[in-house]
């Protein structure tokens, strides 16, 4: 998930490896050209491409071969030794590929084969061949590596010693979940290969699998990553959206995060979308929701994207998710539905503490000037709704005129915080109507000058956790501000109440640290009673 992946920004994530490879480019190979060209002349349809970057086939595809006797990896192993200069190796080099794997797969039986050198294996290296059930060599993909040369010297680093290398790289924190384990190989470097110790290193602090390459002569950690595949890294379809709306943001394409298998529909793992006009969007044979903004799937696309955005957003912040008040996420695995083309020519978007979900209105303008655009399309609406969907996950039926302008105004807040913008409905108020937006959270307004109409006075709320933000920045005013919503011990809060819950987590987590600009914000300067 978004909340656990810390350590993609650890320093350990070195990830060389790439333009190792792509360093060593070259010509192709000029005996695998040769021959290469000799083997195609006699194979009419065959074809192969060379991978530009290290001058070496990528593949090679065709009735490669007659009819070979024995097994599929006798074929295989047989087609490799009869033609080696085609692949970049040597006679030799072939002798030390060595079985790894094999599958099948549309109608053909793959047999992997890893590089080794020298006895040890060539870091990446290997090759597959696939044969039909003639026992011909059908496609050829290769990953080989030819002129293996290898940085002389003797070891002189101990096991041991690569370990601790590996550890004190991660960090003081480092906390393993598990034993380190470890091979040697050869990796590529722009210098030719080097002897390594791979060290994998399964860690909780920080969170991954870490992959240590450390040269056996010198300790030196060659490369580094982590291999980890996390949540938010797992397939996704694509779509095109707009990231914040129609106005401010072009059409942009975007991955749809967390959509469950077989990727093909709106339902994720933390979304569903509900059309309330059409069946659902179905994506294309190539995962994606390409769809204009007119048409009636196109805001599928745009809320499911809102939401995931949304809901990693407050997961971050330590949200629990839809999974116990919520009765619709209760049911489904904390999954929120969203609902569109809501109602006819509607005005609004709201959030349904009965069904627990979110629903939004297509809006009246043009037909009628007064009226609003499309409130699917802008994500600070989708954010506000789903705001009102959070509090109501932890403090079901809120209530009291200040219980629900705190609704209004922490709605308002988290979603201009999340897009670094205090306007808000920018794209759904026709300009010049009330400056183009419907409210504004970089506001002076105070307390004793609102009226008791929540999102009036909820936008007192919003200004004073704003100009917070504006003083505190963003990280540290979300985690004051949400923890002042998460505190609340009661379903009749007031806007005192909740001040003093900000003052209480504050004083808990931070050791009063804010406790001045706090009062002085919400106290001094909107008036809320002390
Ligand atoms: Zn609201």
């Amino acid at each position: 998930m978004f909340h656990n992946e810390s350590s993609l920004g650890h320093r350990a994530n070195r990830n060389r490896v790439d333009a190792f490879i792509s360093g060593v480019a070259a010509e192709p190979v000029a005996v695998a050209s040769a021959q290469s060209q000799a083997f195609l002349a006699q194979r009419s349809g065959a074809s192969l491409v060379v991978n530009t970057m290290t001058g070496n086939p990528a593949y090679l595809e065709g009735k490669l071969s007659m009819t070979m006797t024995g097994t599929a990896a006798d074929a295989s192993r047989s087609f490799l030794m009869e033609n080696p200069g085609i692949l970049g190796l040597s006679a030799e080099d072939t002798e030390e590929l060595t079985d790894v794997d094999s599958f099948e797969w549309g109608g053909l039986k793959f047999i992997r084969r890893q590089q080794t050198h020298q006895g040890l294996p060539v870091f990446g290296a290997s090759v597959l061949v696939g044969v039909d059930d003639k026992n011909q060599v059908r496609i050829v993909t290769s990953g080989l590596r030819s002129q293996i040369s290898v940085k002389p010297g003797e070891t002189a680093i101990s096991l041991k010693e690569a370990r601790q290398i590996a550890r004190k790289d991660l960090g003081e924190a480092v906390e393993l979940r598990g034993g380190i384990t470890h091979k040697t190989v050869l990796y590529p470097t722009q210098k030719g290969h080097v002897r390594v110790y791979h060290l994998t290193v399964p860690a909780e602090t920080p969170l991954g699998d870490w992959e240590y390459f450390i040269d056996v002569q010198n300790g030196e950690i060659v490369d580094s990553y982590n291999s980890m595949k996390f949540h938010s890294f797992y397939f996704a379809p694509r779509a095109r959206v707009y990231s914040e709306n129609p106005e401010e943001t072009p059409l942009k394409t975007v991955m749809l995060r967390d959509v469950k298998s077989p990727y093909n529909k709106l339902d994720g793992q933390y979304c569903k979308v509900i059309n309330e006009d059409a069946p659902g969007a179905v994506a294309s044979s190539n995962y994606r929701f390409d769809f204009p903004p007119e048409d009636t799937h196109f805001d599928e696309c745009q809320v499911y994207y809102a939401v995931e955005k949304v809901y990693q957003y407050f997961l971050d912040l330590g949200f629990r998710g839809f999974t116990v008040n919520n009765p619709y996420g209760k049911v489904n695995a904390g999954q929120l539905a969203a609902n569109v083309h809501t109602r006819t020519n509607y005005d609004n978007a709201y959030y349904s503490p009965g069904t627990g979900q979110i629903y939004f209105g297509d809006g009246s303008y043009p037909r009628n000037p007064g009226g609003l655009r499309d409130l699917a399309k802008e994500v600070d609406i989708v954010a506000h709704e789903f705001t009102h969907a959070v509090i109501d996950e932890y403090h079901p039926g809120m209530f009291g005129s200040e219980g629900l302008a705190l609704h209004e105004g922490y709605a308002d807040y988290f979603a201009c915080s999340l897009l670094n913008d205090p306007d808000l409905g920018e794209y759904v108020v026709p300009a010049p109507e009330k400056a183009g937006m419907i409210r504004n959270c970089d506001n002076d307004l105070k307390y004793s000058e609102t009226s008791t109409e929540p999102h009036d006075r909820g936008q007192v709320w919003a200004g004073a956790c704003w100009h917070l933000r504006k003083k505190l920045g963003q990280e540290v005013a979300d985690f004051l501000i949400f923890g002042s919503m998460f505190l609340l011990g009661t379903t009749s809060p007031t806007f005192k109440y909740a001040k003093d819950m900000l003052l209480l987590v504050d004083q808990y987590w931070c050791g009063g640290e804010y406790k001045a600009t706090i009062k002085r914000i919400f106290e001094t300067e909107r008036g809320i009673p002390v």
